[in-house]
C-alpha cells in the first residue's frame, strides 16, 4: 500500500501506470482476437475467453476510465466486424481461416 503514489490534480507522467495500462490493452486485444475466432468457429472455451475479455475491460473501466470510454465503442465495433459465419472464411481478420486457408492451398503445389 502506497497511500501516497496517487496525487491527482498533477499531469506527470506515471511510467508504472503507463506500463500497466499498455499490458492490459495488449491482453484486452488478444483476448478479442480468440474469443472472437473461437466464437466463429464454434470451438470449446468461448465462453471462458469472452468471460476473460469482459474481466479486463472491466478492470481498464475502473482503472483507467479515460481510456475505456474513449476505446469502448471501437472495441465493440472492431469485435463485432471480425464476427463471421464458419462457413464463411475471413482470412484477413480470422487467423484460423487463415490456418484453414493455408493449409488447403498446401494441398496444391504451389507453382
Ligand atoms: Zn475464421
Amino acid at each position: 500500500m502506497t497511500p501516497n503514489s496517487d496525487t491527482p490534480g498533477t499531469c506527470t507522467p506515471e511510467p508504472l501506470r503507463d506500463y500497466r495500462l499498455r499490458k492490459l490493452l495488449v491482453r484486452r486485444q488478444a483476448l478479442a482476437d480468440a474469443a472472437v475466432e473461437h466464437l466463429c468457429h464454434d470451438l470449446p472455451g468461448a465462453d471462458v475467453l469472452w468471460q476473460s475479455l469482459h474481466r479486463v475491460e472491466e478492470r481498464l473501466r475502473q482503472e483507467y476510465p479515460a481510456v475505456w470510454a474513449q476505446s469502448n465503442a471501437g472495441w465493440v465495433a472492431a469485435d463485432a466486424a471480425r464476427l463471421h459465419p464458419a462457413g464463411r472464411p475471413a482470412s484477413k481478420s480470422c487467423r484460423l481461416c487463415r490456418q484453414w486457408h493455408v493449409s488447403d492451398v498446401e494441398v496444391r503445389p504451389a507453382s
